[in-house]
């Protein structure tokens, strides 16, 4: 049933990933009404398969916005780490398999800097939001954000999701504390999902206001 406010579709099963990218979108748009992909019926999701970030993003907003008819928000993102010449990138999420299995994920790539010296662990995490209300380019904006920091040699801390537990930001080196010490807040003020949401969600707003 309709409410009357704005609708946003947001083309994410991550639930963690959902209240991060809520929690920014209504500090621009408080009466909106956010649905997730769990909130709407089932369409055949595309194979990520893209080699960059907005590729990717661009390509489940606009598949979200075709099945459901609503203005969609995706994001893709991922670790890009120096020392594995930018990977796992785009494969962030299926790094140790298609299972998507944050702990095996981890311990790959523990094993894989086993060797690799503190000062050369710098690493940032990249995020691309997409949004699609329409056909063509008209119909959509794309926006990337980054968080720089360094990989860590053990697993720390009980929030967030996926790498968080080995990423400690730069501006969280001193005292050190993984993205997954932090409290949702504190996280989202630096990391590249709240970078990238904070520069979209204006534009989005305005969008919707049919102000733009
Ligand atoms: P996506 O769902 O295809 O964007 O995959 C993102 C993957 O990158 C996740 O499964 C995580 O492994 C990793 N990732 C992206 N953003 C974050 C973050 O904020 N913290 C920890 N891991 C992240």
């Amino acid at each position: 049933m309709s409410t009357g406010r704005p609708r946003i579709h947001l083309a994410s099963r991550n639930a963690k990933k959902i209240a991060e990218m809520q929690r920014i979108l209504r500090e621009h748009a408080p009466d909106l009404e956010v649905v997730g992909l769990d909130d709407v019926a089932a369409y055949d999701e595309p194979v990520e398969d893209q080699p960059t970030f907005a590729g990717n993003a661009l390509l489940k907003a606009r598949a979200g916005h075709a099945a459901t008819g609503l203005p969609t928000l995706a994001d893709d993102s991922g670790l890009c780490v120096d020392a594995l010449n930018g990977m796992p990138g785009v494969l962030s999420a299926r790094w140790a398999g298609p299972a998507k299995d944050d702990a095996a994920n981890n311990a790959l790539l523990l094993a894989q800097l086993a060797d690799v010296p503190e000062v050369r662990r710098g690493a940032h995490f990249a995020c691309a939001v997409a949004y699609v209300d329409g056909p063509g380019e008209h119909g959509q904006l794309v926006v990337e954000g980054r968080m720089n920091g360094t990989v860590i040699d053990e697993l720390r801390g009980e929030g967030g999701f996926g790498y968080d537990v080995l990423f400690v930001a730069d501006e969280h080196s001193e005292p050190e504390r993984t993205s997954a010490e932090l409290d949702p807040a504190e996280k989202d003020r630096v990391s590249h999902r709240g970078r990238a949401l904070r520069e979209i969600a204006p534009l989005v707003a305005a969008r919707l206001d049919g102000s733009v």
